[in-house]
């Protein structure tokens, strides 16, 4: 940090967007002046006696009331981590867990990763001396392998309950079986929950009497009704935090929009040249809407008077690198005008001081999973009622606001009440994976707040056991099983991994999930297209787009190498940047899809497989994906569509991707996307053959049926 606490700076007038001369001490007081005017600051006492009450806590409060970054701290002062243990938050989302943990060391006056720190995957930023540590809810199972009782934590809150993400509601239920283990047990039982080899032995917590410390459970949710959750803790208390709301204006379209960005679009400049002051949150689905909103917007901005022009853009969302992510909370200087471009994310989990217009196309992208075709897609669907209402609230929370949703109002009400449990919705591999690792065979037995849909598991099952992770006996096989719980990755992209350290292209193979772990690598202006083409083909490979990942990451990696050593690490950093902006790649993504690969880089090391490079023996890799993806087979159909192979389903190939145009006559793809039509992406042309011979626990007893 580049503010020295010691020594504060004095300046004086203009209001700066950097914040780096800003007085230290004008802004504590600052900080503790909004510390005390949240609504959830009058009930400090009362929660923290509540907290010390009930060993199973239910919290409810509007958004932005102070849940989330008050109530570790009240614990923390409460004395409950006077017994050594730590306070461990959840939250659904990388990017609420980074942001929220920066606000709280600042807030405390301490430096990011002592008291306060953050731990999401693919980044730690703990220590010993952490106290009050913000996590995503699929870290903290994670934790749960290498430590059952999660002995360290004398207090977890599992925030965004109301989310009902999946990670959420296996913790849920872990949880509680965990609660129940840590009042039973003693010393001298300790081992009866040691069913797995542990990696590393974590010191349990124990208090005097040489027993483990009761677990504090408290569930936070920004819906209002904790029933739900109550029932499911067996009658648990539950404590309404009252907010403070000004009364929005909701506004509607008085048609249907066809094309909702360039609606969104229209919106903001709307606001921006006819209302007062006052920052704009749009809401939006994905990353590439984000981006190609947020060149819209700079297009269009550039004919405006230069009067006009006070607006600064901000994107939001999960794979923006963190430093990006804090940028968002910097008060626009006077005169000017914020936008931020948003998935929901600012939804609930965060929330941005000065927002005065919202923006709601009334759209959100989720995962989606069909038992039949057993393949998961993400889709864009309408947002439930309760979704809505969240989103026009956040214009009302520092004075009156307006909210412009882009759809009639006849719409709205036909909206869903609430969001269907994603545990209804997605694939269930994955849960199943780390369940298993964590002694839990009996899937449908599992004490689920929501069960999941019988059909769902059995296809999970099946996908298991068609990767070889699971034995006959529904265990984990070994290695392979157990090596793919490790992984923090999906199911098969692990297998990909593992498979790949036997085909000689770990190296390779490690390259190219990391960079199907981020949205989009091509980043394309649309007054850009043509040009865009030519450059891109440079990186393309006619075997398909993995390969074509691989050269972008390899050229990208030369680039900075070489640039390294002729000047340094900084600059060459920024001529990366450079040379991204020149190849079309959205350097953003690729940073983030570099931070991946040497993350798991090392988990792969640690795991002791074999990492070497097939060179440019690029047949290796593709019989490598081949044998991992091969329920994304599909082959080419007389009309130039594809039909997937596992289920019959038709689609195409999606425009990005290098195969549009060669039509390969058999391939893999990496995702299905369902818009209004249904598109594979992320595909290589695989031999037919292949699929036999390297997965003939699927397609050599099929044959004959297709
Ligand atoms: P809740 O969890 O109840 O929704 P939060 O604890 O997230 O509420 O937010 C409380 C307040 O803290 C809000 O006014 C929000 O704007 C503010 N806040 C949170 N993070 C930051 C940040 N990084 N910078 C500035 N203010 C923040
Ligand atoms: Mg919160």
């Amino acid at each position: 940090s580049n503010n020295n606490n010691n020594h504060p700076q004095f300046k004086s007038g203009v209001n700066n967007a950097d914040n780096k001369f800003d007085d230290s001490f004008v802004r504590r007081k600052k900080i503790e002046q909004q510390r005390r005017s949240l609504p959830i600051a009058s009930v400090e006492k009362r929660l923290v006696e509540e907290v010390r009450k009930n060993d199973t806590l239910i919290i409810v409060g509007e958004t932005g009331s102070g849940k989330t970054t008050q109530l570790p701290q009240y614990l923390y002062n409460g004395g409950f981590c006077q017994n050594g243990g730590i306070i461990g938050i959840t939250q659904p989302r990388r990017v609420a867990a980074v942001t929220v943990a920066k606000r709280v060391a600042e807030e405390c006056g301490v430096e990011l990763g002592q008291k306060v720190g953050y731990s999401i995957r693919f980044e730690d930023m703990t220590s010993t001396s952490t106290k009050i540590k913000y996590m995503t809810d699929g870290l903290l199972l994670r934790e749960a392998l290498l430590d059952p009782k999660l002995s360290k934590y004398s207090v977890i809150v599992v925030d965004e309950a109301h989310e009902r993400t999946v990670q959420t509601d296996v913790l849920l239920g872990l949880l509680k079986g965990v609660q129940k283990k840590r009042t039973q047990s003693s010393i001298g039982s300790s081992n009866s929950y040691d069913h797995m080899k542990k990696g590393n032995n974590e010191k349990e917590r124990f208090n005097e009497a040489g027993k483990l410390n009761p677990l504090k459970l408290i569930i936070m949710s920004a819906s209002l009704d904790a029933r739900g959750f109550s029932e499911y803790f067996g009658g648990a208390k539950a404590v309404h935090v009252m907010g403070r709301q000004f009364p929005v204006d909701i506004l509607y379209t008085a048609q249907p929009e066809t094309d909702c960005l360039d609606a969104a679009l229209v919106t903001i400049f709307q606001i921006h040249l006819e209302e007062g002051p006052g920052d704009i949150l749009v809401f939006l689905s994905g990353q590439e809407e984000i981006e190609s909103i947020e060149g819209l917007v700079r297009e269009n901005l550039k004919k405006l008077p230069e009067a006009n022009q006070k607006l600064l853009i901000f994107p939001l969302f999960s794979s923006l690198p963190s430093e990006k992510q804090m940028k968002v909370f910097t008060p626009a200087p006077v005169g000017f005008r914020k936008v931020i471009l948003a998935t929901n994310i600012a939804e609930t989990s965060v929330t941005i001081p000065g927002v005065k217009y919202v923006i709601d196309p009334g759209l959100v992208k989720v995962r989606s999973y069909s038992p039949d075709s057993g393949i998961e897609s993400l889709i864009v669907v309408k947002t439930s009622k309760a979704q809505a209402l969240q989103r026009s609230g956040r214009a009302g929370r520092e004075g009156p606001g307006k909210c412009f949703r882009l759809y009639p109002e006849s719409r709205f009400e036909g909206l869903d009440d609430s969001t269907v449990p994603e545990i209804k919705r997605c694939n269930l591999s994955n849960v199943i994976l780390q369940l298993s690792a964590l002694g839990v065979d009996d899937i449908i037995g599992f004490d689920f707040m929501e069960k999941p849909d019988r059909m769902a598991v059995i296809r999970s099952l099946e996908l298991l056991y068609l990767l070889g992770a699971l034995t006959d006996e529904k265990k984990l096989s070994d290695p392979i099983g157990q090596q793919m719980a490790r992984l923090p990755l999906e199911p098969n992209d692990s297998k990909a991994l593992i498979l790949a350290s036997q085909f000689d292209c770990l190296e390779e193979m490690l390259i190219v999930v990391s960079m199907l772990s981020v949205e989009s690598i091509f980043y394309v202006p649309r007054d850009k297209l043509e040009e865009s083409r030519t450059v891109i083909k440079s990186f393309s490979s006619p075997e398909g787009d993995h390969l074509t990942l691989l050269n972008v990451y390899r050229a990208s990696v030369e680039f900075l190498e070489k640039n390294k050593t002729e000047n340094g690490s900084d600059k060459a950093e920024k001529n990366l940047r450079k040379w991204c902006k020149d190849n079309f790649i959205n350097s953003r993504s690729l940073k983030h899809a570099r931070d991946i690969y040497n993350q798991i880089r090392e988990n792969v090391e640690r795991m002791g497989l074999k990492i070497s490079s097939c060179g440019d023996d690029t047949l290796q890799l593709r019989r490598c994906l081949a044998a991992s993806y091969f329920l994304n087979a599909a082959l080419k159909q007389p009309d130039g569509t594809y039909r997937v192979l596992a289920n019959g389903q038709i689609a195409e190939i999606h425009p990005t991707s290098v195969l549009r145009r060669t039509k390969a006559e058999c391939i893999i793809f990496y995702n299905l996307v369902q818009t209004t039509r249904n598109y594979v992406r992320n595909v290589t042309r695989i031999d037919y053959l292949w699929l036999a011979e390297l997965a003939p626990q699927c397609y050599a007893l099929k044959d004959d049926k297709s």
